[in-house]
């Protein structure tokens, strides 16, 4: 059905992994903002921060315009911050006037930044004293977005893990999908699901408010993302169970992902190839089209987005690459641990970061394609290194089958560019 993972031992679960605990180069968490908001058609996300986080989010946002926007920040001023105001009074107002203007508004996240962590505003109490405010019409959650101490992805895993306590209770036995993927991708993946047979398949976060799964002790579920480990745990509190899988990356990734559901519903192996066998086949011939220029070529990975396991397991075994280092600002084995079960030894596995000591690495390696943060790609371009924005990996539709051509063009393209720079120098 699907290929076979190496024997136990072959892979990476058991290598000694690099642990680095120094400066940090990556994006906070208010990022995921911009693909939640677009994912939950009737939420609002207020942060609750700084200029500098307004700023970050227009800017991260600029090239979208919206009629009505459904994301904002209310601004903490110095006086604020030197405790002198009443936050929690001035961010009701804020609410109640936001509510009042946009009827539309079914969930209202209150987004901590930097700043309201450092003034130790407490927006999980202002949550629930504002969801009382405004119930039924209205529910408002919080998370934490602020840069102190996470990746932008854990964003989205700080916001879905607050949506967790709050879902109905269900006895049913359903299946869950955990991530905001975009829809058109969502749809493939349910319909993917229901040629197998499958058909109580419920998604966290659902579009609209009144769409939200329940939880319970039927409920199994399956991640699509790397970096939701706190919702996995959150879920797993509520009773659920995680059908532990890799990654639906590429054709391999994608299979066995679906193999791992298709086992737990007892999906017939007929049924199971039927509904996967052309996809299958055109997801290889189009990673196919994109590996001729990946082939042999050696990989460098900045932790960042945290996709970087699952990815580096897609480009070493579908695509001919070789990683040099792989980093990720967390490894948990109850995550990816059946895609190290498939990444060959042979690269440095980092967790964390001392920004030095691996920009030091990456320049001694001097990888054909280093993988990293937009602060760390142009001083690397101009060193003469070819990088990849990590960020575009969540910003792009990557999942899938329909996707694993285009997975592999993204990292195609740089080295695509950089040849045919030095042909142009040549000439
Ligand atoms: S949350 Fe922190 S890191 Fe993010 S934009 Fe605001 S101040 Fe900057």
């Amino acid at each position: 059905m699907t290929r076979m993972a190496p024997p136990p031992g072959s892979g990476c679960r058991d290598i000694p992994v690099l642990r680095e605990r120094g400066q940090r180069e990556v994006f906070c968490g208010l990022t995921g903002i911009i693909w939640l908001h677009r994912k939950m058609q009737d939420a609002f996300f207020l942060v609750v921060g700084s200029r500098t986080c307004a700023h970050l989010l227009q800017s991260a946002a600029g090239v979208m315009i919206f009629a009505e926007p459904r994301f904002a920040t209310a601004i903490l001023e110095e006086t604020d911050l030197a405790g002198m105001a009443d936050a929690q009074e001035e961010l009701d107002r804020e609410v109640a006037r936001l509510l009042e203007r946009r009827p539309d508004i079914r969930q209202l996240f209150l987004v901590g930044s930097c700043p309201s962590e450092v003034i130790k505003l407490d927006l999980g109490k202002a949550a629930e004293r504002l969801s009382r405010e405004h119930a039924p019409h209205v529910r408002v959650l919080s998370y934490d977005g602020s840069g102190i101490e996470t990746t932008f992805t854990e964003g989205e895993d700080a916001c879905l893990a607050a949506m967790v306590p709050v879902l109905p209770e269900t006895q049913a036995r359903e299946l869950l999908l955990v991530g905001a993927l975009p829809d058109v991708v969502e749809d493939q993946a349910l319909s993917l699901l229901s040629a197998m047979g499958i058909e109580r398949v419920r998604c966290l976060p659902a579009r609209r408010a009144d769409e939200m799964p329940g939880v319970g002790p039927e409920t199994v579920f399956a991640l699509t993302q790397p970096f939701l480990g706190g919702t996995r745990d959150a879920l797993m509190r509520r009773g659920a169970r995680h059908i532990a899988a890799p990654f639906p990356f590429g054709e391999e990734g994608t299979t066995a992902w679906l193999a791992a559901i298709a086992a737990e519903f007892d999906v017939p192996r007929e049924q199971f190839e039927a509904a996967t066998d052309a996809p299958r086949d055109r997801a290889r011939r189009a990673v196919a089209a994109a590996t001729e220029m990946l082939n042999g070529k050696r990989i460098f990975f900045f932790p960042d987005s945290q996709l970087e396991i699952p990815l580096a397991r897609f480009l070493t075994r579908e695509c001919g690459m070789e990683a040099v280092e792989i980093g990720a600002p967390y490894i948990r084995q109850d995550v990816v641990g059946p895609d190290m079960d498939l990444l060959a030894p042979g690269p440095v596995l980092s967790e964390g970061q001392d920004v030095d000591l691996q920009l030091d690495r990456a320049r001694a390696a001097r990888a054909d394609l280093t993988v990293c943060g937009l602060g760390l790609a142009n001083p690397l371009e101009a060193e003469g290194l070819a990088t990849k924005w990590a960020i575009e990996l969540v910003f792009t539709p990557v999942h899938f089958y329909e996707q694993a051509g285009d997975l592999a063009a993204l990292f195609a393209r740089p080295l695509r560019r950089r040849a045919a720079l030095k042909l142009e120098a040549a000439e």
